[in-house]
């Protein structure tokens, strides 16, 4: 009987998770190595469009996350200072049923404790950071701070944009600082005291942007995120904290809602924003990369960890049925069957001209990650959106 090969994942971020919790549907042997040594619940907001959602209907976790998630009925795109209408995608039932399956906004933290939820403790090891891997022909050794080994038959680096693994594969590169902050916040809409905001709006600015959205299907929690300038800041740190005043300044003459949003908001996290190019490639041997870890893109199409956890069926859809010496292969069907896709979101969200005008989204939407062919796709060029 073929025996199924032991997966090793690193990093416990969407992508790994989802990754386990997919691999573990097919009845592979998983275990997931996180440096962290507790999943905190930090205060960001996180847009699950229909195709990330199809991942998680398919890990059935359909009726939790509708229970509580914010269906909006559209993006809609203003002009900063008038607050004229630049564009409105129609999302809520419209877009259900055009693409079979809802577009959402909920907390991060709450989506990052589902698919945890799918993980048995027993498979997650926190407080383990890898420094190492070592390949022989039958299997990989990781090395980890403390001085500890484990042995798998494959690794899966999901292990975030400063990936020590994709430094082990490819060599030290540092992403590329784009010179731009997120600012973001989730806070209570009583400190709005009774002021109306729209649902879902990015304020298209002319060299900075603001999207404010709700949280949970009570409209009682708001979220913004920014894209502003400020070349100095490089840290990408869940704990670093921005000044509210130096905020409120960068987004003065805005409209009226993003006003008053920022007015409220009681504290924020800063983060330097940053991405790559698409890589030249993802796997070596029976080592392969996943989510941020291979494309990190910036956040204006707000398909980052959507890509990670597709990228997390597939090649979860690729293992299913190899045995310990099919791995290599399956990685590079994985690798053949997700870059074409990644690449091109990566490119366009760069642009980011994403609903900012007259946009078609069906082949970001569209994605099914379990019933897509697990061919390799020809590379295109970015999308004209
Ligand atoms: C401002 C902003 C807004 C965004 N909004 C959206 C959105 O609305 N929708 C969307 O789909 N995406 C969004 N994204 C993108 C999304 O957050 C990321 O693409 C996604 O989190 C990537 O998931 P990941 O699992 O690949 O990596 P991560 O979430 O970064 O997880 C990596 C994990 O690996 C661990 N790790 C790192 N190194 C090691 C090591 N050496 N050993 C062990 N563990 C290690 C880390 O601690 C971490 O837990 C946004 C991003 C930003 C910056």
């Amino acid at each position: 009987m073929k025996k199924k090969p032991a997966i090793a994942i690193v990093g416990a971020g969407m992508g790994g998770l989802a990754a386990a919790a997919t691999l573990r549907r097919f009845g592979c042997d998983v275990s997931v190595f996180e440096q962290a040594t507790r999943f905190a619940r930090v205060g960001a907001g996180i847009q699950v469009s229909p195709n990330a959602f199809r991942v998680l209907r398919g890990l059935g976790l359909e009726p939790h996350i509708r229970s509580f998630a914010f269906q909006p009925p559209s993006w809609r795109s203003r002009v900063w200072d008038t607050g004229e209408e630049k564009f409105d995608y129609p999302l809520g039932p419209a877009a259900e049923k055009r693409y079979g399956a809802p577009y959402l906004q909920l907390h991060r933290g709450d989506l990052h404790a589902a698919l945890a939820s799918l993980v048995p403790k027993e498979a997650l090891r926190l407080n383990q950071r890898l420094t190492g891997i070592d390949q022989a022909a039958d299997g990989v050794t990781l090395h980890f701070e403390d001085g500890s080994r484990a042995r798998a038959d494959g690794v899966i680096g999901a292990d975030g944009t400063h990936s020590r693994i994709r430094e082990l594969l490819l060599g030290p590169e540092k992403p590329a600082i784009t010179g731009r902050v997120a600012y973001r916040t989730v806070f209570p809409v009583s400190l709005l005291n009774g002021y109306r905001i729209d649902d879902h709006t990015k304020w298209w600015g002319p060299d900075r942007h603001i999207v404010i959205y709700f949280v949970n299907n009570r409209k009682d929690e708001v979220y913004f995120v920014t894209s502003v300038p400020e070349p100095d800041w490089a840290l990408e740190s869940w704990s670093a904290q921005g000044d509210l005043g130096t905020l409120r300044k960068a987004y003065a003459g805005f409209h009226e809602q993003v006003q008053r949003v920022l007015a409220a908001c009681p504290q924020v996290h800063k983060w330097a924003i940053v991405e790559r190019q698409p890589l030249p490639r993802w796997t070596e041997g029976r080592v392969t990369l996943l989510g941020d870890a291979c494309h990190p893109m910036v956040p204006y199409m707000a398909q980052g960890a959507a890509m990670a956890m597709e990228d997390a069926v597939v090649l979860a859809r690729c293992l299913d049925g190899c045995d310990r010496d099919g791995v290599q292969e399956a990685f590079t069907r994985y690798e053949g069957v997700r870059k074409e896709r990644t690449s091109r979101v990566q490119l366009t969200s760069h642009l980011n001209q994403w609903m900012g005008g007259n946009t078609n989204a069906d082949w970001v939407y569209g994605y099914d990650a379990w019933t897509v062919p697990l061919e390799p796709q020809p590379a295109r060029m970015p999308a004209a959106t």
